[in-house]
């Protein structure tokens, strides 16, 4: 790709830190996971997810997700090397998380049996207990094994999405594991689509269309901007309160994936709880 696109990507956050710096520790400290994640060379191996042909139709004809959360496939390998690699960026590039992250490495580097139980965990959606007797920031943790889990959620999506060419799945939630969408994108052809929170498959959905409550009032949808950022809109639901970030790529030049721009919009998510709205 990307060494266009991941120059585009430091330079905006560049721009972006001059331009909020309030906000500058959120795009470092998020820049840092991101690009962690995207230099990690290493692919994560994932065993086909086995679903019949007869299961595929009649879960999507009732709407129901492919796979459930619990039945995804995760590399453990993979996921504890880029949990380790982003401990390390970011004790190497961030003071403030750096006495904490310490804590967490030095566990679970003494503890590794412990780490694949959090990674099953996380599958369970169970939140991560406190570790006895360790002082760990458990948010922090939950947040580094999401991220580390991600190329393997990722390609477990991306095992089964042959068996969605012809589907016309049009809901707010994702096909492949039901949890709802992140960021938007309007593409060249007109049409949305949203990127999944949870395993990263995107799918197109109404230009108006609230994927959180189904809402499609025009009412009751509108959309704020920050100013001179053409291109970049939040859409707003008044019926659930939620928002939605959303990325024009006929107006964007260098959008390299929806992470990326998640993270060099993040003044745009506190402009949208400032104004009462929370992330979908
Ligand atoms: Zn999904
Ligand atoms: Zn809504």
């Amino acid at each position: 790709m990307q060494d266009d696109k991941l120059r585009a990507f430091q330079e905006r956050l560049k721009i972006l830190r001059r331009k909020y710096p309030d906000y500058g520790y959120f795009f470092d400290f998020y820049g840092t996971v991101i690009l962690t994640r995207i230099n990690f060379s290493q692919r994560p191996e994932i065993e086909s997810v086995a679903i019949e042909e007869e299961m595929v139709k009649l879960k999507l004809n009732d709407g129901f997700p492919l796979i459930e959360t619990e039945a995804f496939q995760i590399d453990t390998k993979h996921a504890q090397a880029l949990f380790f690699a982003l401990c390390r960026e970011l004790i190497k590039e961030r003071n403030e998380v750096k006495p904490k992250i310490e804590v967490i490495e030095s566990y679970f580097q003494s503890h590794p049996e412990k780490l694949k139980e959090i990674f099953a965990d996380f599958l369970k959606e169970e939140k991560l207990k406190d570790i006895e007797n360790i002082d760990l920031d458990i948010n922090l943790l939950q947040f580094l094994v999401f991220h580390s889990l991600k190329p393997s959620l990722k390609e477990s999506a991306q095992a089964v999405k042959s068996k969605l060419e012809n589907s016309n799945w049009t809901k707010g939630y994702c096909p492949v594991c039901g949890h709802h969408p992140y960021m938007a994108a309007l593409r060249e052809n007109g049409k949305k689509y949203v990127k999944c929170s949870f395993c990263g498959h995107e799918w197109s959905i109404e230009r108006i269309l609230c994927p959180f409550c189904d809402n499609k009032d025009h009412e009751q949808l509108r959309y704020i901007k920050a100013d001179g950022e053409e291109g970049y809109r939040v859409y707003l639901c008044d019926k659930c309160k939620r928002y939605l970030k959303t990325v024009d790529e006929r107006t964007i030049e260098n959008v390299v994936d929806l992470d990326m721009e998640d993270v060099a919009t993040l003044h745009l998510d506190i402009i949208a709880e400032k104004e009462g709205y929370r992330k979908g």
